[in-house]
């Protein structure tokens, strides 16, 4: 099953979403701010980054597009996930690199559907995803 790298600050947000993750089989990881993310992503090789953008220090922004420049990481799908629900963050997160954009409140549904759906395209003809064994 695909792993998942959490990025989120807030506690209360980083168990819920990881809960509505494992229960559909994810394996997930959480980290609370960008050191610990770049500490988890060299330690698990997750197939898919979901990013808050609001971050303490170094914010989302920052992170996915230094990701993007980084050869071991740059195919590695970022799902944006930010409260700043203001015109033009989407289109933001887009330029930083990001592959996609869910808005909070999270809905299990549109969570599940955005992951499956950036997943499934950076899976290999067999369903293998890509980043499998690297
Ligand atoms: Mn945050």
């Amino acid at each position: 099953m695909a792993r998942i790298l959490l990025v989120e600050d807030n506690p209360l947000n980083a168990k819920l979403a990881r809960v509505i993750l494992e229960r559909a089989g994810y394996r997930v990881e959480v980290a609370a701010d960008a050191p610990e993310a770049e500490q988890s992503i060299r330690a698990m090789r997750p197939d898919l980054i979901l990013m808050d953008l609001g971050l303490p220090g170094k914010d989302g922004y920052t992170l996915t597009h230094e990701l993007r420049q980084a050869p071991e990481t740059h195919d590695i799908p970022v799902l944006a996930v930010t409260s700043f629900a203001m015109k033009g963050d989407e289109q933001k997160a887009m330029e930083a690199g990001c592959s996609g954009y869910l808005t909070k409140p999270i809905s299990r549904e549109s969570m599940l559907r955005e992951v499956r759906g950036l997943l499934d395209r950076s899976s290999g003809p067999d369903g293998t995803p890509r980043a499998e064994g690297i």
